[in-house]
């Protein structure tokens, strides 16, 4: 190995932030010359960035071949015959990149690859005797995100590592389910990157039991609430806790009039002023968009204490997406009066041709008394009863969770949290294997399902979470397994350069990735784009050097520096690379 020369370095280091970047750590990667965006979510990768790529594949592949998963690489242009049999050349809608052939053929970039995998799998394996397999890939990934954000952290060109497990059982698929989840645990705590794996929704992915890794960040666009036990659910996948109460005793309905425009607020005060204390029960017309295109209204039912979380929602109603329903949604719906929408001209209550399904969010349990509008103008009614005097077409999780909210496994009150997903692993059951037509032959000769799992990391992710994680004011702080150079010696007088030369060979020579500042710029600012690269250990020959023979040795994350005789220094650089990697390994950590 042998010393990179920061002179012949292609990257250009930034004083100043881009301007179109929004969170630190995308900043930092442009400043310190990692990537340089090309166009929104699509990032071109400087030597330093895919050095830092290459660190991260390459923990990723360690764990893949010791859980003896194989490699293979697919493409990224696939036909749409690939995708139309389990449904998601719709199904997923916009996100997709589709384009055409010359011959006017459909084709899309490929947003995941679990219809391929399937194929590919399908194609080679025909016996029992074949089976588990696990095979993965490293490859890049297209999907046309409504909103790039946040440099790599939501591109619309991305890296994921996509791992996929055939068995010919669901034992057999638990049993490669949890092989991967370890294989995960071990590499983001190889790279030092903090992770809580909370219970996921599968969403588009369909399947059972799936869950998500994220990195707790301020930044993060997933919700999640963490129970006293440390248990974790993403707010898509957390229930509410069932409840039902005796409804026997309850007073019977009683309609009043409700002066006010209708709104909740309104009708809060209303009832505060007449003395009467009761839960109000608010109905919202929505918009349920099927993958076909086909549009249709329903009413959704929550307590008026919570917001409507539309997303919660859409997991609840997958493959629809769910909207607020405007006027002009509204316009063949007179019987859902703005403001008073009440119970009964909507789901099992409702008669007459312009039913609209109905959605009762999980608060409202059997037993429980609301006061709801009255389906006209300037009246609600009191009294109405759960399960007495309405029902529902589907109970449904709509309501936003709220800080303090019961835990589901019985541990206390629920805390929320922001993260970004940076893995994922699903139980996939027979979804795939089944609309593809995959089975193998059994040992009796009769053709037996194919069960399956996918898994994926989100590589080039990982790496603006690790940015975001560890960084100051002056600049990124790597851990040492994911750094682009261990060491980064600066060049800090011209007289000093045959020693700096000297130093890095016998780093190499340690195995040690040595980068060394031998520019014609000033030491203040080879000190500046040191901090800013972020290497964890920075050497300086100088002032130092030329008094006393002595390089000093910088700790980029502690600011920690130790003065060694020349002849010294790679040795004590050696041992506190090992320093460096031990504390790594203590201080990841599953939260
Ligand atoms: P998100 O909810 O953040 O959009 P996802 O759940 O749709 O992600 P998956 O289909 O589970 O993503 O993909 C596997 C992994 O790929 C994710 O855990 C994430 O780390 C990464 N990933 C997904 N979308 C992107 C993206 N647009 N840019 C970078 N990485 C991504
Ligand atoms: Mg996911």
């Amino acid at each position: 190995m042998r010393p990179t020369y920061f002179s012949s370095l292609f990257t250009r280091t930034m004083r100043e932030d881009p301007t179109d970047e929004n969170v630190e750590s995308a900043k930092l990667l442009v400043r310190g010359g990692y990537v340089r965006k090309m166009a929104p979510g699509v990032f071109a990768w400087l030597p330093l960035g895919l050095k830092v790529l290459e660190n991260v594949e390459k923990a990723i592949r360690e764990e893949m071949a010791h859980i003896g998963a194989q490699e293979v690489h697919l493409p990224a242009l696939l036909p749409k015959s690939v995708y139309a049999p389990t449904g998601r050349w719709d199904e997923y809608g916009d996100n997709i990149f589709k384009l055409k052939d010359r011959h006017g053929a459909d084709y899309l970039l490929a947003p995941t690859h679990e219809e391929p995998f399937t194929l590919l799998a399908k194609d080679l394996l025909s016996s029992y005797k074949d089976l588990p397999i696990t095979l993965y890939q490293i490859q890049t990934k297209y999907r046309d995100e409504a909103r790039p954000r946040a440099g790599l952290i939501r591109g619309r060109e991305f890296i994921m590592k996509d791992a996929y497990s055939f068995t010919l059982d669901e034992e057999g698929m638990k049993a490669c389910y949890s092989e991967e989840r370890e294989a995960y645990e071990k590499v983001f705590r190889k790279l030092g990157i903090s992770y809580v794996i909370v219970h996921a929704f599968s969403g588009p992915m369909g399947g059972s039991e799936s869950e998500e890794f994220l990195c707790p960040l301020e930044i993060g666009e997933d919700t999640f609430v963490q129970a006293p036990s440390g248990k974790a659910w993403n707010v898509e996948a957390l229930k509410t806790v069932e409840k039902e109460e005796d409804f026997s005793s309850l007073p019977l309905p009683k309609e009043i009039s409700t002066p006010g425009g209708g709104s909740i607020a309104s009708l809060e005060a209303f009832l505060e002023k007449e003395g009467i204390s009761s839960q109000i029960l608010k109905n919202i017309a929505v918009v349920l968009k099927a993958p076909d295109g086909k549009k249709s209204v329903a009413v959704v039912g929550l307590p008026s204490d919570r917001q409507l979380d539309l997303k919660r929602l859409e997991a609840c109603l997958s493959p629809m997406e769910v909207s607020i329903a405007g006027e002009e949604d509204l316009k063949d719906h007179p019987e859902l009066v703005k403001g008073f929408i009440g119970v009964g001209k909507v789901g099992p209550q409702a008669s007459g041709p312009a039913k609209c399904p109905y959605f009762l969010d999980a608060h409202v349990f059997k037993g429980s008394s609301w006061c709801t509008g009255s389906d006209k103008k300037g009246f609600h009614t009191l009294n109405m009863v759960c399960g007495r005097d309405f029902e529902c077409d589907k109970v449904v999780e709509a309501a936003q969770v709220k800080e303090g909210d019961l835990s589901p496994d019985g541990s206390g009150k629920l805390s929320i949290r922001r993260g970004v997903e940076i893995g994922q692993v699903f139980q996939l059951g027979l979804k795939y294997s089944r609309s593809m037509g995959f089975k193998v032959a059994g040992p009796d000769g009769s053709q037996k399902d194919v069960w399956m799992g996918s898994y994926g990391i989100g590589v080039s992710r990982i790496i603006a979470c690790i940015a975001e994680s560890y960084r100051d004011e002056k600049g990124l702080i790597w851990p040492i397994t994911v750094a682009p150079f261990k060491v980064h010696i600066v060049c800090a007088r011209k007289e000093c350069k045959e020693e700096c030369e000297r130093l890095g060979v016998e780093t190499s020579h340690f195995g040690l990735e040595t980068l060394i500042d031998d520019r014609n710029e000033s030491a203040g600012v080879k000190f500046a784009d040191a901090d800013l690269l972020g290497c964890p250990i920075i050497a300086i020959a100088g002032k130092g050097y030329m008094e006393n023979g002595e390089i000093e040795i910088k700790i980029r994350k502690s600011g920690e520096v130790r003065k060694v005789q020349a002849r010294e220094a790679a040795k004590e650089i050696l041992a506190l690379s090992e320093e460096l990697r031990s504390n790594l390994l203590d201080s990841a950590h599953l939260e």
